[in-house]
């Protein structure tokens, strides 16, 4: 009996250490006191069992014997199975930082840290910008005349575009530019994307990975002063080209070259780059003034030392210079942005061309990534949640105005399904994109969450489009200024290919790159294996395997203590409700590190190859990541009762994406024992989550049918009107004058006892009013009601088809 409860004694007490991570002295201490208590019970000394243990816990704990008998062994082996990491790989890993991202990749994230980040916020004066200068330049587009009868923006925009610096978001005051916060800057590109995606990504360009942001961070203070005020009032009209025909998502292998010469530049023999390149579907290449470039650089005439092959470099060409090909327009799904190729053979450019002068020959890699990892977590995520807010809002409203039977569609259970996955992957997208921005604003460079913003906001966009289409019907299909949902749906695939195509983002960078950015030892042990100082590297090696081994050991018996007691015990910030999330989440947290651990230890380098384990595990650090975004947009909006639909909505779908990408990584892990000892410690009851019910989903998609706070907050920033001549607006006034009117439909209907249809409906409500069922003022507004829905379902007719 006293030998079973110290069996139970010592199973709680391994566990509880286990649990919270302790450290290897108290293991040790732990194991001796037990030990001394079996010998006690059993009235035996135990030798042998001192003997074992004190070779253990020497060998375990003086490093020096540990490193010899263990961990320089270890080193040896991880060394010869470590993936070779290409210097392009390299640079790629090490730009930007980590954030919250890294909290979740330790299995016990600090829910209140998070909760204590300030809430992302606009100035007055950014908000003043967005009500308007942006409002303004929103309400005089009209994307059917820009994508069709202009392809291209008409001269007002432009004029409105220089006059208000939309060129000069990020670009610092001081030259000029508007200084703008990366959530003003998110929110202004969110905000015209609701209008037109033509215009939006002709704004965006020049503030995301570019000229201006390149010269910026590494420009001399000589091109800083002479271009960045030109760019910020579009004097300048900059375009970045990187992609041609034989580089495009293996950015790094381009085969545009420049050599190292001496050569003609106004008037003067001076050194610098005979460069040639092939780019193509370069945005704003058309119409570009100066041209950013990307090539390799070579010095075979060791005009600059022995170093013959210089590596990638960043030119800023004007394009005025002789050689220089621009012009062709691509046409990218009919949108009406400028793209195209541009070409250039031997083009002489002198090095004061070089972004940032001679010391970055060589380093443009390195530049591009980390003007990558912050830019790619705005400029498309912040596209995604435009379509979202303005999906929601017009498929919420045409939801409520087109009716079938009498009854609204948006009524009908398998139109509310495609509703509430709007609403809720809207609501989603809008917190990840504040969460992240408000980061940038803090100063992060969070890489690993850019690719994670970037691929989520713009499959969610797919997402959201097919849906409103979907809603719409043939309202969504047949185009002409009535629609307002086929541009942005035809340009979906736009957003997908660009800064990093989805497929490849999904399924190599977003857990290929965060499991060694995130994770709390992968690169300390990588960093160690790499380094040529091999004492230092043995000492850091061990340090780094001994803590990984414990992390590794804690994070096991955590999932599977928090999957046995349906994580019941998991601290959780707050009240209500939303506790249950945290406290999964944390679950989640658990049980997705350990599963990490084991991939990597089991497959090591081959993960690199195996893309779809790849992709489920980037899943379920994305969900972990936009969940934690959601619980924090609850809170910082004060905790909204109504949108907490939308909060549980996505919640629950969050939490049922990552238990399939769970069974997935499950199903198919190629080592069999490994899988089911994960099974065991993750799901150790079965399948804990559910999709979101049918009842939530009602309650999602009714917010979206109907004028509330909630449907306000999760549209804030989508472009709207009342005005029944524009063609959102027009359905929005539908929306008001359909809910105004049926009151007085129902009061005609019981009055006159017959049901309206759209046959009598005129004449019932003549008779209505004849018999005095209803005044006549109601009666107008009846007709006008009747006439405004009829022209809300409209669509455009041409009388032939080249005016189409
Ligand atoms: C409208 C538009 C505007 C653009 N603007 C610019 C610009 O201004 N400047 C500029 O330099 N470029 C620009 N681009 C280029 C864009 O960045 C590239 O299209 C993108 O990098 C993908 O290259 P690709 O089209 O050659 O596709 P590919 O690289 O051929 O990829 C094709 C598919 O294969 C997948 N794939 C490739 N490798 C892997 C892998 N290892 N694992 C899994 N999947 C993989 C990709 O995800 C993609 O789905 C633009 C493109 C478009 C369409």
């Amino acid at each position: 009996m006293s030998g079973l409860i110290l069996a139970l004694v010592l199973i709680a007490v391994l566990w509880a250490l286990a649990y919270f991570a302790a450290p290897l002295w108290l293991w040790t201490v732990a194991a001796g006191l037990s030990l001394l208590a079996n010998g006690w019970l059993q009235h035996s000394e135990q030798s042998a069992g001192w003997v074992v243990f004190l070779v253990i816990a020497i060998a375990l704990n003086a490093r020096p014997l540990r490193r010899l008998l263990i961990t320089d062994h270890l080193l040896v082996w991880f060394r010869k199975v470590l993936p070779p990491i290409s210097e392009t790989e390299r640079i790629a890993i090490d730009a930007g930082n980590t954030w919250w991202d890294a909290d979740l990749f330790t299995g016990r994230p600090d829910w209140n840290k998070l909760l204590a980040t300030p809430a992302a916020a606009l100035t007055d004066e950014e908000q003043a910008f967005l009500d308007g200068p942006v409002e303004e330049f929103c309400k005089s587009l009209d994307d059917w005349q820009i994508t069709h009868e202009l392809n291209d923006l008409p001269p007002a925009a432009w004029e409105q575009i220089r006059k208000h610096r939309f060129f000069g978001m990020i670009i610092p005051k001081q030259y000029g530019g508007l200084g703008f916060s990366a959530l003003a800057h998110s929110t202004v590109v969110m905000k015209i994307g609701t209008r037109s995606t033509s215009a939006a990504v002709t704004v965006m360009v020049p503030n995301s990975l570019g000229p201006g942001e390149l010269l910026m961070h590494y420009g001399t203070d000589e091109q800083k002063q002479h271009y960045l005020p030109r760019l910020a009032r579009a004097e300048e009209i900059p375009c970045f080209a990187l992609t041609g025909p034989y580089v495009g998502s293996d950015a790094g292998a381009l085969p545009d070259i420049g050599i190292v010469c001496k050569g003609a530049y106004q008037g003067k023999e001076t050194l610098g780059f005979r460069v040639t390149w092939d780019k193509r579907y370069i945005t704003l290449a058309p119409i570009a003034t100066l041209l950013g470039v990307a090539f390799k650089a070579y010095d075979p005439d060791h005009l600059l030392g022995q170093k013959e092959d210089l590596g990638i470099t960043l030119a800023l060409i004007p394009t005025d210079l002789p050689g220089v090909e621009i012009g062709p327009r691509h046409n990218p799904l009919n949108s009406a942005f400028m793209n195209g190729p541009t070409r250039g053979k031997d083009v002489f450019i002198p090095f004061e061309c070089l972004i940032g002068g001679t010391q970055y020959i060589g380093k443009g890699w390195m530049m591009l990534m980390n003007c990558l990892s912050v830019g790619r977590a705005i400029s498309l995520p912040a596209l995604g949640t435009g379509a979202g807010k303005h999906a929601s809002r017009v498929t919420g409203a045409y939801a409520r105005v087109r009716k079938q039977f009498r009854v609204p569609i948006g009524k009908f259970e398998g139109v509310e399904e495609a509703l509430a996955r709007i609403a809720g992957t809207t609501y989603r997208m809008e917190a990840a994109r504040r969460l992240t921005a408000g980061a940038l604003d803090r100063g992060e460079k969070p890489s690993v969450l850019s690719a994670i913003l970037k691929f989520h906001c713009t499959e969610g966009m797919r997402q959201v489009l097919g849906d409103a289409m979907d809603v719409h019907g043939g309202r969504g299909v047949m185009m002409g200024p009535r629609n307002y949902l086929a541009r942005g749906y035809q340009a979906v695939p736009v957003s997908i290919t660009v800064e990093g195509a989805n497929i490849l983002t999904r399924s190599m960078i977003i857990f290929g790159q965060g499991a060694i950015r995130a994770h709390p030892y992968l690169l300390k042990e990588m960093e160690a294996a790499g380094s040529d100082d091999h004492a230092r590297a043995a000492v850091d090696f061990d340090r780094a395997l001994v803590a990984h081994v414990g992390f590794t050991i804690s994070n096991a018996a955590r999932s599977l203590f928090l999957g046995l007691s349906g994580a019941l015990i998991a601290a959780a910030p707050g009240a209500g409700r939303t506790r249950r999330y945290y406290r999964q989440l944390t679950r989640m947290s658990s049980a997705f590190t350990f599963m990490a651990d084991v991939g990597l230890l089991t497959l090591g380098g081959e993960m690199k190859r195996k893309e779809k384990l790849s992709a489920r595990y980037g899943d379920i650090l994305s969900h972990l990541y936009m969940a934690s975004a959601m619980l924090k947009q609850f809170e910082d909006q004060g905790r909204p009762e109504a949108d907490l639909p939308l909060l549980e909505w996505a919640c629950q779908d969050s939490l049922f994406v990552m238990q399939q990408q769970i069974e997935g990584i499950l199903r198919n892990f190629p080592s069999r024992p490994m899988a089911w000892l994960m099974r065991l410690v993750v799901l150790p009851l079965g399948r804990p989550y559910a999709p979101p019910s049918d009842r939530l989903g009602h309650e999602v998609a009714d917010l979206l049918l109907t004028p509330s706070d909630a449907r306000d907050r999760l549209t804030r920033h989508a472009f709207t009107s009342t005005d029944p001549r524009d063609p959102v607006g027009r359905m929005e006034h539908a929306l008001k004058q359909t809910l105004a009117a049926e009151p007085v439909e129902e009061k005609l209907q019981a009055g006159l006892k017959k049901r309206l249809t759209p046959a009598n409906y005129l004449k019932l409500v003549d008779d209505g009013a004849a018999k005095k069922v209803i005044t006549a003022q109601e009666a107008a507004l009846l007709r006008d009601t009747h006439a405004v829905a009829r022209d809300a379902i409209d669509v455009d007719e041409f009388k032939t088809m080249k005016g189409a």
